[in-house]
């Protein structure tokens, strides 16, 4: 899967870009725990959330995390900001989601799927 928006990005990119404002607040799909938070050279400051079953959402670019290692969210909670750190030419949420390690498109679980 691959998708360009604000120019970016390397190849392939598994996962979908939402181009929205710096500091949108980024809210977690389904219920969850945060498994790793981190900053990193190409994803910048990600947070990774568990939700069960082999289901695993990772958040990347964010300006702020509001979220800690350990933390368990429900629904529509707020795991941090918008933002373009790590190699991201604007800001952007980028949300992968993988399954039993497998990369997934995202898209599939928001009804926003198409060959
Ligand atoms: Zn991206």
């Amino acid at each position: 899967m691959r998708r360009f928006f604000n120019g970016e990005e390397r190849n392939p990119h598994a996962g979908l870009d939402f181009a929205v404002p710096a500091g949108t607040p980024i809210k977690t799909p389904a219920n969850g725990k945060v498994i790793l938070v981190g900053d990193y050279f190409f994803n910048g400051r990600t947070v990774f959330v568990d939700h069960g079953q082999g289901f695993i959402s990772m958040f990347c670019h964010m300006s702020k995390i509001d979220t800690q290692v350990g933390q368990q969210l429900r629904r529509g909670d707020v795991v941090g900001r918008v933002g373009s750190t790590g190699r991201a030419t604007g800001p952007h949420m980028h949300w992968n989601v993988s399954l039993n390690d497998a990369r997934v498109d995202p898209a599939i679980f928001i009804g926003a799927f198409q060959p």
